[in-house]
């Protein structure tokens, strides 16, 4: 067994790379991360992401411990409700969640770009922008090379592909894998958090999170966004003097444009889009989503009309077919290049830092001599792809982002409509079912290995 500590490449600095990669520095295990991005502020979608337990003790166990609570400062307000509303804002539900006191088992609302920055945090030495990743080589002597697209190359004992959903490292290393179109398209957008816009939500909703079942098969989500930076990016006043301390002087917050916003996310069967939607942006993008919401309260349609031009994004879901085990070697791959799911669930990135704590721990304990390198990398693949592909067929299967979903039926739709809102009404008025239903949700938000 050799006893030389390895360097490690890790492709894309996306929310599982950059937790790995913390989380093997702060283990003494040489790391380099390599993404295409030219800065760090470069082509992030900005849509907010729930992070439950599962990824906040990944972040915990990774990041450095000042920046776990920059992790935590960076927040946006936890929601405090899971609310279902109908189309005409009518509240089908509202489950309380648990008060946000605990750091890591804690429902929690990250904006993709803060998050970013916050991983990004400190590891100037280690993360290598501009480098776009084409095809590595695996050497006899147990190296592996990557090759980058402007020429120059790197070598290493260990390459992760966490290079998202078009993964180049997965099509070169599992060429049979498939990633495929779910058949459901989103709008993303944001809305600027004024006085008027947050006095048109009633408490529950402006602190929680909204799932609104529309009728016709058009659904939606909506998340308020509120951060201890104003608009000019100062403090705000009442932020407790801990967290002002540590914002104070965390370099992030110069490179992260994110501020107070109402997040509302429309979405359907790829059917009822337009069949240029994944082309159209701004103010065009915005009225495909005012045409399928023409029957919702008149407050939604005013925030779909008052949202950022430049926030609004079509996004094409997808999904992946789950891949049989295969050989384990100097190559593996973690999160969306592995396990693509639908947001449905909320979880995708969550998985991901959970593979990102997983595989950290099977690479300290081959360092420490108890295993070899590709040992510690099947015994995580062992471990990550059946959960990783339970995530993928939940996410796929019971949360409406399917195309083929029964929502999306002419007769079926109405019947699947009257049935998930019926169920949500039940399931929150019955005390003993409502508190099974938050205790559920929490342990799927917060299963660790
Ligand atoms: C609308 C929407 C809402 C979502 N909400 C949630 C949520 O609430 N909770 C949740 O847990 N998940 C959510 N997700 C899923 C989540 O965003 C992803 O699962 C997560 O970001 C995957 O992380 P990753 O590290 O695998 O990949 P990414 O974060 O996508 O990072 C991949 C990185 O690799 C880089 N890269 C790609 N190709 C190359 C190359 N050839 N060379 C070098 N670099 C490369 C990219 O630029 C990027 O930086 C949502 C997704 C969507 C679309």
């Amino acid at each position: 067994m050799s006893t030389r500590t390895p360097h490690v490449l890790v492709i894309g600095a996306g929310t599982g790379g950059l937790c790995l990669a913390h989380g093997l520095r702060r283990a003494g295990i040489s790391v380099a991360v390599y993404e295409r991005h030219r800065t760090r502020a470069d082509g992030l979608l900005g849509y907010r992401v729930g992070i439950g337990p599962t990824g906040s003790r990944a972040l915990r166990d990774c990041l450095p411990p000042e920046l776990f609570r920059i992790y935590l400062a960076t927040c946006a307000r936890s929601p405090r409700y899971f609310n279902v509303l109908t189309q005409r804002m009518r509240h089908t539900a509202s489950f309380p969640l648990r008060p946000d006191t605990d750091p890591v088992d804690t429902e929690r609302s990250v904006a993709r770009m803060t998050l970013r920055q916050v991983l990004l945090t400190g590891m100037e030495d280690v993360v290598h922008f501009d480098r776009t990743f084409t095809h590595y080589d695996q050497h006899d002597d147990g190296t592996v090379t990557a090759y980058f697209a402007d020429g120059t190359s790197a070598v290493g004992d260990l390459l992760v592909a966490t290079d998202g959903t078009h993964s180049a490292v997965r099509r070169q290393y599992l060429p049979h894998a498939t990633v495929r179109d779910a058949g459901t398209v989103n709008i993303a957008t944001r809305i600027p958090l004024t006085a008027h816009t947050r006095g048109l939500l009633p408490e529950t909703v402006r602190r929680g999170i909204s799932l609104i079942f529309g009728t016709g098969g058009v659904m939606g989500v909506l998340h308020v966004m509120e951060f201890k930076w104003d608009g000019d990016g100062r403090l705000k006043p009442d932020v407790p003097p801990a967290d002002a301390a540590l914002l104070a002087d965390w370099p992030g917050l110069r490179h992260d444009p994110t501020r107070d916003n109402i997040n509302l996310v429309v979405w359907s069967t790829a059917r009822r889009f337009p069949a240029d939607v994944l082309r159209r942006r701004g103010g065009e993008l915005i009225q495909v989503a005012l045409e399928l919401t023409a029957n919702w309260h008149p407050t939604l349609r005013e925030l779909l009309s008052r949202a950022d031009p430049e926030s609004a994004l079509p996004i094409r879901v997808s999904t992946s077919e789950p891949v049989p085990p295969w050989k384990s070697s100097t190559v593996t791959l973690l999160g969306d290049a592995i396990h693509t799911m639908t947001p449905g669930r909320g979880v995708g990135a969550n998985t991901a830092l959970r593979d990102a704590n997983l595989l950290r721990r099977h690479l300290v304990s081959a360092v420490a001599g108890e295993k070899t390198l590709v040992q510690a990398v099947a015994d995580y693949e062992a471990t990550m792809l059946p959960y990783g592909f339970a995530r993928v067929a939940d996410s796929l299967n019971r949360s409406g982002t399917s195309g083929d979903d029964r929502m999306y039926k002419p007769v079926f739709g109405r019947l699947a409509l009257l049935g998930a809102r019926g169920y949500f009404r039940v399931t929150s008025r019955v005390p003993p079912l409502r508190r099974k239903f938050v205790d559920d949700f929490y342990t799927y938000r917060g299963e660790e290995d």
